[in-house]
Order: C-alpha cells, then structure tokens, then sequence
C-alpha cells in the first residue's frame, strides 16, 4: 500500500519536474487559494486544472419560479334536486346539502314546514339556535310570537307553509354572508315553485332585500305590496325584532291586516 502512495508521489514529483521544464512555471502552495475548485483528469496525463476564485465569481443561475394558478376548485354538486316533483322529494335530495360552510356548524338542517299547497308562504332570515336544534323554522320565542301574529288574522301555522332564506344557521346567528345566500336561495325559489302561493309574507329586513333583490330599508318596504315572480309580498318586522321593540307591533298588525285582506280577495274568488 505504502508502495503505491510512493509511486503516485514519484509520479507526481516528475510531473511538476516536466512542468517547471517546460513551461517554466512551478505551482506555489499559496497559489492555491482555499476556495479554489481543482479538479483532477486522471485520463489527461494528471492535468491540473485550476478554477479559481470559482466560488467567488459564481453565482447560480437564477431559477425563475412560475406560479402557475391552480384551476379553480369546482364544486360539483348533485343538482337532481332541480327537478324534485314535491317538496318531499326536494327535501330529500338537499337534507345533506354542504353547498356552503354552514354545513359544518349546523346541527340540523331546517327545510321549513307547513302545507305544501298553502296560499301563503312565510319567508323569514335563517334559522336560530332553537331551529337549528329542533329542526323546524320559527320556533322558540320569536315562533311562538309569529303562531300569535298569524292567529290574530286568522292563519293557523298549519294552514301556510314558513321558511328561510337560508336552511343552516350561521354560527352565534351573524348575518348571512352573500356566498351563502347565493348558494342557498335557489332552494327557496324551488320550494316556492312548487308551491306557487299566492302570497308571500316575509318577516325582516334580509328576507325582504334578498327575496326582492331590494336595498331599501324595512320602514320604506313594509305597508305596502311588492311583486316577487308575480306574487304579491307584503314586508313586515321579525317577531325576534318585535320581541326587543314592542312599538312595531302595531305596524306589524296592520301589515298583516293588509295582508289579510288580499289574502281573501286573492283566495276567496
Ligand atoms: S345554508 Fe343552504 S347552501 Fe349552505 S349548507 Fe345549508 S342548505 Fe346548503
């Protein structure tokens, strides 16, 4: 082994030997910089060859990223609800709807309930707390109080049929954000296709503006009809509204009043 190493520097010896002949030039070990890259070609003859300063004025190619946008994501949902035939087979098909993020906060989904034929459909926002638990819209409080404001002008809850805008409750009962509406509401314009009532009451100020694509304010809107695919829509304060405010109450009774009357000049001829 050491005999080897001996050759290989007796070799090396007579290179440099040839090199200072010939080329009258010797390699000074303080010629040799430490960052210097040498690089042995065992196959030319042991040449040497020095890259100096190879670190210093190297500098790696730029690699230019591209960023390339990721196809936007997709949804692709069943839309065979379209084409539901009754409210049953609709509810059927959207019970599990996850169309928007509301569906990982609910705890149950509220289609609405009532008379799948009824003359009047009544639209509030979406569903609270005690709705998101029991399944069904307008109970707790505030469905108590909408039961006692329909029995007052001689509607039983059985009679029409009440729903929301949005059928999952938005977390601590915030406001609905747009993306929510827009994904959620076809399923109210499909229910009130195949219901076709002949008038609509929404309670509130979201279910007015959204349903009447409006951005007039409650107190302009209610007292009066407006028009929703034909249908005659009376605007009205939310029983949750009343329940902080009792001084709308009297509005409320004669919107509903009004409401009332078309109803029986509509259904009664
Ligand atoms: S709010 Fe409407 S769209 Fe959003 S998950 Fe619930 S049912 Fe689907």
């Amino acid at each position: 082994m050491s005999e080897s190493i001996n050759e290989i520097l007796q070799d090396f010896e007579s290179y440099l030997k040839f090199y200072k002949k010939n080329y009258n030039y010797l390699i000074q070990k303080d010629e040799l910089k430490s960052d210097s890259v040498y690089e042995l070609d065992v196959e030319n003859d042991f040449n040497i060859s020095v890259k100096e300063e190879f670190t210093e004025n190297y500098t790696s190619p730029k690699i230019e990223t591209v960023e390339i946008p990721m196809a936007k994501k997709k949804v692709v949902e069943n839309e065979d609800w379209k084409n539901a035939k009754n409210l049953l087979e609709l509810k059927e098909l959207i019970k599990d709807c996850k169309k928007c993020p509301l569906w990982k906060t609910r705890t149950s989904f509220v289609f609405g309930e009532g008379n799948p034929k009824a003359n009047l459909v009544v639209i509030g926002e979406a569903p609270g707390a005690d709705e998101d638990e029991q399944g069904k819209p307008f109970v707790g409080r505030a469905g108590k109080l909408l039961t006692e404001i329909l029995k007052a002008v001689d509607f039983t809850r059985e009679e029409v049929f009440i729903c929301n805008i949005l059928k999952s409750r938005p977390p601590n009962n915030r406001n609905p954000l747009p993306e929510e509406i827009e994904a959620c509401e076809p399923y109210l314009f499909k229910q009130l296709e195949l219901i076709k009532p002949k008038l609509i009451l929404c309670v509130g100020t979201f279910a007015a503006q959204t349903l009447l694509r409006s951005k007039e304010p409650l107190g302009k809107m209610r007292g009066k009809f407006h028009e929703y695919q034909g249908i005659p829509t009376m605007v009205t304060f939310h029983p949750a509204a009343l329940l902080r405010n009792p001084n709308w109450k009297r509005p409320t009774w004669e919107d509903v009043q009004l409401l009332r009357k078309e109803y029986d000049k509509l259904v009664k001829k």
